[in-house]
């Protein structure tokens, strides 16, 4: 008889006591949270509940006040000492961030670069990859997100759903060991979320982890594994999508479940 394997894995994303202020304005207030690899977590909760914050901190665009996330058992933006966090260079948090996609609301695409650019800049710039491999990876990436024949268009040319299916494809370029989306279908006309929505659950079926806030209910109660409520700077609760989406147990939950569903 086999001995049962036990998995110790750490998760992907680990957070522990994640506090941050800005000014006298305190709105993370102690979170925690866990995503293991291959599983999506979506993170729903009113507007200022600190999401965006939250999601930003994972990816060294804030520095937290106190507490710890690591990422693949590495901890975001520091070095451990003994007892001490010491903080990383820039240079060091760089090569950190290559390791995570963040999809914005507004795309950020660079404007003055086309499709096929924007998808190469950051593997030549900040992974030193050939670039005609890292052209051969774009044209790949550009087929998965049905763009293929976009490659030579700037930004302004294409519609925002085209322009987010692009974003989304940069951020892989990298092959990040996670993907962060921040509300990335509020910004489109609603005739154009089910396109990206479409792309972010193929990469969900692929096993990617992603962390991704949004206020679609239906794509949360079939793409995540987790669904996490957030209100006021911390997790109100989290579960499955059976239970936090048909079953809350907070009445916070509830009273925002009602506004948006
Ligand atoms: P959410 O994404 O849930 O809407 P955010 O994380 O963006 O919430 O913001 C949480 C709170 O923090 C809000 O009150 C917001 O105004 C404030 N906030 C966010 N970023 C900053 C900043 N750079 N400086 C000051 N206040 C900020
Ligand atoms: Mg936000």
């Amino acid at each position: 008889m086999s001995t049962p394997t036990v998995t110790a894995a750490r998760p992907m994303v680990e957070i522990r006591s994640v506090h941050k202020s800005f000014g006298p304005l305190e709105v993370l207030k102690g979170v925690d949270l866990d995503v293991r690899a291959g599983e999506v977590a979506v993170v729903l909760g009113p507007s200022g509940s600190g999401k965006s914050t939250l999601l930003r901190s994972i990816n060294h665009l804030e520095k937290v006040d106190s507490g710890t996330v690591s990422v693949d058992g590495t901890l975001v933006g520091y070095r451990r000492s003994g007892d001490k966090l010491y903080e990383l260079r820039e240079r060091e948090i760089l090569r950190q961030r290559t390791d995570i996609g963040f999809v914005f609301q507004n795309f950020n695409l660079f404007p003055h670069l086309t499709v096929l650019d924007n998808l190469t800049e950051a593997p030549v710039s900040a992974l030193r990859r050939p670039k005609k491999d890292a052209l051969a990876t774009a044209v790949k990436l550009l087929e998965r997100v049905g763009l293929a024949d976009k490659a030579d268009a700037y930004p302004r040319q294409l519609s925002g759903g085209q322009q987010q299916r692009v974003a989304i494809a940069r951020a892989l370029a990298l092959e990040p060991k996670l993907l962060l989306f921040d509300e990335p279908t509020s910004a489109l006309d609603p005739e154009l979320v089910g396109e990206v929505l479409d792309v972010i659950k193929d990469l969900a079926h692929q096993g990617t982890t992603m962390i991704v806030v949004t206020h679609e209910i239906g794509f949360a109660r079939e793409v995540a594994d987790t669904v996490v409520f957030m209100d006021g700077g911390r997790i109100i609760e989290q579960g499955p999508p059976g239970e936090v989406l048909d079953n809350p147990r907070h009445e916070r939950t509830k009273s925002f479940l009602s506004k948006v569903l």
